[in-house]
């Protein structure tokens, strides 16, 4: 899976790349990121990349010129799917994240300021995508949003392939509780089954309490879910009401 990102802040991501399961991915030449400073595609030689808007207001917006010069030389270098990052886009969740690990090569724009100049929205991106309902400074944290939940599905970049595939949201719900040592923490207990060894009923638990807590927090991912007979039974004990 390869990114590149295309950013004014290039160091911005120099820690978040180099600790943890990124790190090891990278390493692995599972995942490859490369950072792209806009400014080296800037037409001036004070490596201007932002303007005044026109028609007046506040702040200033990315000039087309560098842009399109740094998305046509990576386009340059294979088929990657254009992605600007902005609170306009549509909402990331795990089904676009699974649409976007599809890719397999992703560039990344983070805007700054008041963003960027709308032709290049218009005419030479393939997606906007949104991280949630409120404003950053800038797109830079979004598309680490977008790599860690991209490189997650990357086979080999998490331990236990498992470990995603029963991950909250991977199968359309919330995930179940977890405890760990010791059984006892203050006189809170750890859940009997739990200990008991006996792992088809600790499946089926595990099963009920991630409906619970689906139906407790989420209920509007239960519409999408992919439920049993079993499943909607129980969600009907609990009062969920298939209609609401
Ligand atoms: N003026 C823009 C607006 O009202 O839509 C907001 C610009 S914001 C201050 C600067 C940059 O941060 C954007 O160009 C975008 O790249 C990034 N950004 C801000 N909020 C974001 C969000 N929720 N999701 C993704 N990117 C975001």
């Amino acid at each position: 899976m390869r990114f590149d990102v295309i950013t004014i802040f290039p160091e911005y991501f120099e820690s978040p790349l180099r600790v943890g399961a990124l790190k090891k991915a990278r390493e692995r030449g599972l995942i490859e990121i490369n950072l792209i400073n806009l400014r080296d595609f800037a037409l001036d030689k004070h490596r201007m990349v932002d303007d005044r808007p026109f028609g007046g207001g506040e702040g200033m917006v990315f000039k087309p010129e560098p842009l399109y010069r740094a998305i046509s030389s990576l386009r340059q270098q294979g088929a990657p799917y254009v992605v600007y990052l902005s609170p306009q886009g549509r909402l990331l969740n795990q089904e676009i994240v699974r649409e976007l690990y599809e890719k397999g090569h992703l560039v990344l724009i983070c805007g700054r300021y008041e963003g960027i100049d709308e032709r290049i929205r218009e005419h030479f991106i393939d997606d906007e995508i949104s991280i949630g309902d409120y404003v950053v400074f800038g797109g830079e944290v979004a598309a680490l949003v977008v790599i860690e939940a991209v490189a997650r599905l990357v086979p080999g970049v998490v331990g236990k392939r498992d470990s995603v595939e029963k991950e909250s949201f991977s199968q359309g719900l919330l995930k179940y509780p977890q405890y760990t040592r010791p059984r006892d923490f203050m006189g809170y207990k750890v859940p009997e089954i739990l200990l008991s060894g006996d792992h088809a009923a600790i499946a089926k638990w595990r099963r009920k309490k991630s409906l619970e807590v689906t139906l407790k927090r989420r209920p509007d991912l239960l519409k999408k879910a992919r439920l049993s007979e079993e499943d909607l039974e129980f969600l009907r004990q609990l009062g969920w009401r298939e209609d609401e």
